[in-house]
């Protein structure tokens, strides 16, 4: 095998949530792979900032203000990217919040809202990502779609009980989606990706969330403690930009369904 084939020359990528964090990141990583890269983002003066960056770079860009949890946006989205860079063929379900509380404080309201843009967000982006992927779609030429879940979709979290129930629902929504499509030879695979905490602005809100909700003592013993379940530390957001960059690759033509563990060892002795 060649190194070509973790190359994304000719093809064209969505990722949401791109306007800062690991968003902006993997935009980054992808078009330097060679692939034209739709920046979206809720906040779209972040993703316009992002994509004139990534002009500067040399990449063929487009930005938009995009909520993942409205429906029309995606179409609006998808059709943009096909219309203005030629095709679809990755899609990086990447925008997620995090509220941090404790489950007895939790309002419905909150539990809900994490679930409107984790679950239904990544929800809307497979549906009209296969849509137009799959043979016949506006794209037509199958594709990777990468979901960002996180190790708290893997594994329990105090303080964490909504932002877990998500990324819980967006591990299994990944495998369902990577068997259907499959099955009815779309040729699009669909995998999700579980990083650990990584130092951006959600990761410096789960580090005070710990001291806020009185699960460590401070923030110097949050931090501690979660190097300590980090057995490699703190990731880079690079770190989650190559491993989407492999499962958006042809490289990984073969892998679908896949959890892939991007966290430093954190989930290694579960
Ligand atoms: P971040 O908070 O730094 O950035 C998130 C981006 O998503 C922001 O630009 C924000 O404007 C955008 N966004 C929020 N709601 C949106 C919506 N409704 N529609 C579109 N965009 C929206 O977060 P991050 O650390 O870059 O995290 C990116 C992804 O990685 C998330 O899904 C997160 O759950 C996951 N993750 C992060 C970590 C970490 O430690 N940073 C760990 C595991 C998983």
């Amino acid at each position: 095998m060649s190194n070509e084939a973790f190359g994304l020359d000719g093809k064209v990528a969505l990722v949401t949530g791109a306007g800062r964090g690991l968003g902006a990141a993997i935009a980054e990583h992808l078009g330097a792979a060679g692939a034209a890269v739709m920046v979206t983002d809720v906040d779209g003066d972040a993703a316009e900032r992002q994509a004139g960056a990534l002009r500067d770079a040399g990449v063929r860009t487009v930005a938009a203000a995009h909520d993942v949890t409205d429906e029309a946006q995606w179409e609006a989205a998808i059709g943009r990217a096909i219309g203005d860079l030629g095709g679809f063929d990755v899609l990086v379900n990447n925008a997620g919040i995090e509220v941090m509380s404790l489950l007895a404080d939790c309002s419905l309201e909150e539990f809900q809202n994490i679930h409107r843009v984790n679950v239904d967000g990544v929800f809307l982006g497979i549906k009209h990502a296969i849509r137009a992927m799959r043979p016949g779609g506006a794209a037509g030429r199958g594709g990777s779609i990468v979901n960002l879940s996180s190790v708290a979709g893997l594994t329990g979290y105090a303080g964490l009980g909504a932002y877990c129930s998500s990324k819980g629902a967006v591990r299994l929504l990944t495998k369902a989606a990577a068997i259907e499509c499959g099955h009815l030879d779309y040729g699009v695979r669909v995998n999700s990706i579980h990083p650990a905490v990584i130092r951006t602005q959600m990761g410096e809100d789960v580090i005070k969330g710990f001291a806020r909700l009185g699960l460590a003592e401070s923030e110097e013993e949050a931090d501690s403690l979660l190097q300590t379940l980090q057995p490699l530390g703190y990731g880079e957001p690079v770190d989650v930009a190559n491993a989407v960059l492999y499962l958006a690759s042809d490289g990984a033509k073969w892998v679908t369904g896949a959890e892939l563990a991007v966290d430093g060892g954190a989930t290694a002795g579960r």
